[in-house]
């Protein structure tokens, strides 16, 4: 039997050893991925360096967290790729003052990389056990991000107006309630289509009253699901 001493002095040489593992393939993550497809904002490309992605995925899903691809979170729902986040960040010109809503919490991992950016982050996730486990994740370390349990369809009108809205479930259409919480000069990047096949990713700009919108790419998210009763 061996001491304890002996497995808290394995644990110390170890955990910072699986750390920079993690680290390396962040870095890794970020130069293949990320720049080398085109994102490159300096905050943006810092808080992908930074936010331990791997925290944000169930176990079974660790050794594959820094993968060029969305992975399975639980209740049918996914984390997006690393790519799409990166881009999603950019395209809204994320500064340090914003406040931002986020529709569609999953895993908490946009949120955490919006918050490390960012003054104040609010997201909405409509799967109660999703919403509870991304809080419980983010409140320690992501001290800047509210988090609530609704149907995001609606927004969140005690904190609006927003600087920028991120939307990362699919609408059929834009709900017309986030543009009415959008500020003016504010942008909302959202997927809208109504099957995997059809998607396309909308940048919406609100100037002096009026939207503007622009196709920026095609992608494949999960559904933006409606409750019936809010
Ligand atoms: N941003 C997440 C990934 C989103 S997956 C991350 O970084 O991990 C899309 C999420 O949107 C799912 O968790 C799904 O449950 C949620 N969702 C779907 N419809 C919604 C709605 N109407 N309101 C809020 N969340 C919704």
């Amino acid at each position: 039997m061996l001491s304890p001493a002996f497995y808290l002095g394995l644990f110390l040489l170890v955990a910072p050893w699986q750390e920079n593992v993690y680290k390396t393939k962040r870095e890794k993550m970020v130069s293949q991925q990320i720049e080398r497809r085109g994102v490159k904002d300096p905050v943006v490309l810092k808080a992908m360096r930074t936010v331990n992605r791997h925290e944000f995925v169930p176990a079974d899903q660790i050794k594959n967290a820094y993968e060029d691809r969305p992975l399975p979170i639980g209740y049918g729902q996914t984390i997006s790729q690393p790519y799409i986040v990166a881009y999603m960040t950019e395209v809204i010109k994320p500064q340090s003052h914003f406040k931002v809503l986020e529709i569609g919490t999953g895993s908490g991992y946009q949120a955490a990389i919006l918050s490390a950016i960012v003054k104040e982050v609010y997201t909405i996730e409509i799967v109660p056990e999703l919403g509870r486990s991304a809080t419980e994740r983010l409140t320690s370390r992501y001290k800047n991000v509210q988090v609530k349990t609704a149907d995001g369809y609606n927004g969140w009108k005690e904190h609006a107006p927003y600087d920028a809205i991120v939307v990362t479930a699919a609408a059929e259409h834009i709900p017309p309630p986030l543009i009415g919480q959008l500020k003016d000069g504010g942008k909302m990047v959202i997927p809208v289509g109504s099957s995997f096949l059809t998607q396309m990713l909308i940048l919406v700009e609100k100037k002096n009253g009026s939207t503007t919108s622009r196709n920026l790419l095609p992608v494949a998210f999960v559904p933006l699901t409606r409750k019936k009763t809010e």
